[in-house]
């Protein structure tokens, strides 16, 4: 072990420990020398130590901003055993180091207290520590770096061992991570106490507050390597909920819109996270135009405008004060009709002049409007903390296309264009749902759709509900219920709702007449006309049941993962109902 040099450098703050450590070290043959506060603690139990200044012949300067910052210090830490360094160090006399330990001063401890100055802050800012623990951690080969007191046992038990240097490598390597990481901790705790109390954001947003108002603060910033958002507020403060909201919804319509390769628009109607609505922008029937309250529209529509009116009439108890996404231009029509309902924010690529006036008035002004960058490229690792953890994965980058359907697992196999658009559509919003989730779609559009349950039968029944409740608004004596003049969209649509409930009683008061009650077998006989309708789950089907009761509601095209016990029951079930099944290559869980 010719090579080892037994020179240990000692510069800690937190001082746990130090006094072993240093006798150990001593023990093993290690002179030691330290930093001033540190030197003087070992020498206070009688450990020999010497100072740095004494090494680099430079007192600690400047108040101790400069204490170890020398090079007869880092050229110590930084030579590797080469004839070429061995040499610069013996013509300026300097020794190698083979140890260092060192902590940084408690910046993160110090600014968490309250009133702390901007010049304490400052003066905690630890300089020399980090570059001695970089200078170590980066010639890890030859030297060992200790930045955790909770490590000094296992270093000396390595060191002991006399593993070192050639069997220590990995332990050396480890604890050179570890001091890449206390300093990578530390300069981001360093940059964000100054971008707060400096107010200068690395392109960072601040929000009013987190998921709730006692979550304080709350903030967004851009990814790595981008130094802006990559959408930009044109109007009011949007919330965490609602950038949760707006960049799951605008990923759901993009992709939608890329489905129907660009022929059409598509808007989606978020709430908590989840898709309410989302659809294309087909042109609307006279019944559509009235069940989604925008037949006075009919001259004016525009395709933007009939996704948004698609997208909100799906379920519009669930939409009431929903967040927007649009695939395209935000155009007068579309913000016509959104500026009539209860709504929070919109996320677009465009808006028109117009239209921007329209949203600006809504909400007394406090309506949120965002503009999305369209060139904005995810990176391709996303990550969350929950409970100080970080959980970090590949982001969801599975393509919905036409590639989907190369394995139909039932009997029944013909799939007409828009039976393939409408499961495409599925797949697409079950991707941005919360799971589990089954996603009814008809006609290029979101009618059903069964979110956030722990089981897949319930988020089945909700779906189904949803989607029959759709397809009830569409039967005549729904369609021939008059309104007063002046009763608010949102209560016409619990009026629906009740009348189909048969709750007549409460609702008369919306209505010019009498309603015609619309009987149990009525309805019953109206559900059978739903037919052709294509559904989603968002992983495979655990128990046949599903299957069994989608097939009363209409849906005769399904596509799903396979991979249950129960597959084949499954797909016999959905062959017993004259299903198409296709299988999913791509489980769509989404939390
Ligand atoms: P001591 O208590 O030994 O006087 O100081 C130990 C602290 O000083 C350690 O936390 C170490 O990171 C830090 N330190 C070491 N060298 C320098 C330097 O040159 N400048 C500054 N500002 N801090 C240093």
């Amino acid at each position: 072990h010719s090579t080892i040099n037994k020179l240990a450098l000692i510069s800690v703050s937190d001082k746990t420990g130090i006094l072993d450590f240093g006798r150990e070290l001593h023990s093993l043959g290690f002179a030691l020398i330290a930093s001033g506060g540190t030197g003087k603690a070992l020498r206070s139990v009688g450990i020999p130590v010497r100072d740095v200044s004494d090494l680099t012949g430079f007192p600690e300067l400047i108040g101790g901003r400069v204490k170890t910052l020398h090079p007869t210090i880092h050229a110590g830490i930084l030579c590797q055993m080469t004839k070429r360094d061995l040499d610069d160090l013996k013509l300026h006399g300097i020794q190698p180091i083979s140890v260092v330990v060192c902590n940084l001063y408690p910046f993160e401890e110090l600014v968490k207290k309250a009133g702390v100055s901007i010049e304490e802050a400052v003066e905690n800012i630890d300089i020399g520590g980090v570059t001695l623990l970089r200078a170590a951690a980066k010639n890890h080969t030859r030297v060992l770096v200790v930045c955790d007191p909770a490590d000094y046992k296992i270093a000396y038990e390595k060191l002991v061992e006399d593993e070192w240097p050639e069997k220590g490598l990995g332990f050396r390597q480890q604890m050179a991570v570890k001091a890449f990481q206390h300093t990578c901790n530390y300069d981001r705790c360093i940059s964000q106490h100054f971008s707060k109390i400096f107010n200068v954001f690395r392109g960072e947003k601040e929000l009013r507050y987190g998921m709730n108002p006692h979550q304080k603060p709350a903030f967004i910033c851009p990814p790595e390597g981008l130094s802006s958002l990559p959408f930009s507020v044109i109007n009011g403060d949007p919330g965490y909920i609602n950038l949760l909201d707006a960049l799951n919804a605008y990923q759901l319509v993009y992709e939608l819109s890329m489905i129907s390769e660009g022929q059409f628009p598509a808007a989606a109607s978020f709430k908590h996270v989840s898709p309410a609505g989302a659809a294309l922008g087909l042109p609307l029937s006279v019944d559509e135009a009235k069940v989604y309250l925008v037949d006075d529209m009919m001259l004016e529509m525009t395709p933007m405008a009939a996704a948004y009116a698609r997208a909100r009439g799906a379920d519009r108890m669930s939409s009431f004060g929903d967040f927007i996404a649009l695939s395209h231009l935000c155009d007068e029509a579309t913000a016509k009709i959104i500026g009539r309902e209860v709504s929070d924010g919109i996320i677009a690529p465009s808006y028109s002049n117009t239209a921007l006036e329209i949203l600006k008035k809504k909400k007394n002004g406090k309506f949120v409007i965002l503009l999305m960058k369209t060139e904005y490229m995810p990176p391709e690792m996303e990550s969350r903390t929950v409970y100080g953890l970080t959980l970090a994965q590949k982001r969801n980058d599975a393509l919905i296309d036409e590639s989907l359907f190369s394995c139909i697992v039932s009997d029944k196999k013909a799939l007409t264009p828009e039976t393939k658009r409408d499961l495409l559509i599925a797949a697409a919003s079950a991707k941005y749902t919360q799971s589990n989730s089954i996603i009814i779609v008809y006609n290029g559009q979101v009618i059903g759709t069964g979110a956030g349950q722990q089981s897949r039968i319930h988020c089945t029944q909700l779906a189904c509900q949803k989607a029959l409740n759709w397809w009830l608004r569409f039967h005549p004596k729904v369609l021939s219920l008059k309104f007063k003049a002046g009763v608010k969209r949102s209560v016409k649509s619990n009026v629906v709702e009740s009348f189909l409930a048969q709750q007549l009683g409460e609702i008369t008061s919306f209505l010019e007449e009498e309603p015609i009650m619309i009987t149990s077998d009525e309805k019953a006989e109206w559900k059978q006309n739903l037919k052709g309708a294509s559904l989603c789950s968002d992983a495979f089907f655990p128990f046949r049941d599903c299957v069994d009761l989608a097939s009363e509601y209409g849906i005769e095209n399904v596509i799903s993962p396979c991979g249950s016990v129960n597959d084949e029951e499954v797909i016999k079930a959905a062959n017993e109902h004259g299903m198409v099944f296709v299988q999913s290559k791509f489980r769509l869980f989404h939390h």
